[in-house]
């Protein structure tokens, strides 16, 4: 089965990426997300879930580039794993790129200069705590929803917390 995306390896592993092997409209599932475990805390591949909390992606969800402005965002799914979904028009064999701020409150592990090369590059790899609220509002709802609710400030709660919470259990949809 043809699942519309392939991994790109380069020889150094620093330009991986992943790429649509077809097109895809505004809107289209474009990769499914899953996850393989939870993490105690943030770094460099981790996916922040809730305030404090974080975990790991499998397949090639971890593999997707960052881009201050990207062909992709993020939704979340029954798994309480995240879903690539096109917010711009993708054609075949072009690279998939989501913004790191889409998914991570805050960003700890990534050099202070954005290589993104995208021509509205906010020059350095934040998190939704630092993106304008310009950007936020342009991406809709392909973010992941805690962060939300950290800016209305319900994310703070502990009942909010909880509903955030991933399961420890490695999760496998058999793919
Ligand atoms: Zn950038």
């Amino acid at each position: 089965m043809d699942e519309g995306v392939e991994l790109r390896r380069t020889a150094d592993g620093k330009g991986d990426g992943v790429l649509a092997t077809r097109p895809f409209a505004v809107g289209e599932t474009v990769m499914v997300g899953f996850l393989v475990g939870a993490l105690t805390g943030n770094d460099s591949h981790a996916t922040q879930v809730g305030p404090g909390r974080w975990a790991r992606h499998g397949g090639l969800g971890s593999k997707v580039n960052h881009s201050c402005d990207p062909n992709c965002g993020v939704r979340l799914n029954d798994g309480q794993a995240f879903d690539f979904v096109a917010r711009q028009p993708i054609a075949a064999g072009q690279e998939l790129t989501f913004d790191y701020a889409m998914r991570n409150f805050t960003i700890d592990h990534f050099p202070a200069v954005c290589l993104c090369g995208a021509a509205r590059c906010r020059g350095s790899v934040t998190g939704w705590k630092d993106l304008p609220a310009a950007r936020k509002a342009d991406y809709g709802d392909l973010v992941a929803p805690y962060l939300r609710t950290m800016d209305d400030g319900s994310g703070k709660a502990p009942a909010a917390e909880r509903s955030f919470c991933v399961p420890v259990a490695v999760i496998d949809q058999g793919r």
